[in-house]
């Protein structure tokens, strides 16, 4: 689904399994972000591939942060010569409890050799400047990436529409999660894109939603 120009959002429509939202940015490099699991990955390749991108073109694979759901597919997509790009404490964080989080899903670890760390400031792209934030609570290298030009965030599992990431795995803080959502609620907004559900699209959506999730979940966190 094309949201902007150069900007694709590819939401997991199937609720029967769990697996994230993907975004892929175009241009000169192709960024996709947030691949997902591995076996469901020939939908999102499919319904890239209709919108004529082809993944040996995929220049940069980012993650939200480490969880299966947002990442396992990412390393087939290193193979294929994309660059991996995660914040440098969900690398670690990857590292201490990514075997046993893999396990618990039923799944292998896969091998995965970050290229690139993100870190709070400016990514530039393919002559496209994005601003990442470190948004942590709901893993402790979360972050959301923002595009000025067109004021979309693409928020990982921070919020989502009428709700917010969780914060009971290990390295999640609710107190953390509620810094990170008001520090993002700050910045002007059109476009949110989050890592679970539905697009939201709009300035007065967008801050509905804010004030949504500060009554609803903030007194929970
Ligand atoms: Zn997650």
């Amino acid at each position: 689904m094309k949201i902007a120009p150069d900007l694709f959002f590819y939401p997991w429509e199937n609720y029967t399994q769990n697996n994230c939202n993907s975004i892929m940015i175009g241009g000169p490099v192709k960024v996709l972000i947030d691949p997902g699991h591995k076996r469901p990955f020939p939908y999102l390749e499919r319904a890239m591939t209709a919108d004529g991108f082809a993944m040996d073109d995929i220049g940069m694979v980012l993650f939200t942060h480490c969880h299966p759901d947002h990442m396992e597919a990412g390393p087939d997509l290193a193979q294929l010569g994309a660059r991996l790009a995660l914040h440098p404490e969900d690398e670690a964080y990857l590292k201490k409890i990514g075997p046993a989080f893999f396990q618990s899903m039923g799944l292998p670890m896969p091998e995965v050799k970050i290229d690139l760390h993100l870190r709070e400031g400016d990514l530039t792209v393919g002559g496209k400047t994005f601003q990442v934030y470190h948004t942590p609570g709901h893993s402790p290298g979360s972050i959301c990436l923002y595009w000025p030009e067109i004021k979309a965030l693409i928020t990982g599992d921070l919020i989502f529409a009428q709700g917010v990431g969780r914060t009971d795995f290990p390295g999640g803080s609710g107190r953390k999660l509620k810094e990170s959502i008001e520090r993002m609620s700050g910045l002007e907004i059109d476009i949110i894109l989050p890592g679970h559900g539905p697009a939201i699209i709009g300035r007065p959506n967008v801050a509905q939603n804010f004030k949504t999730i500060r009554e609803m979940y903030f007194p929970m966190l």
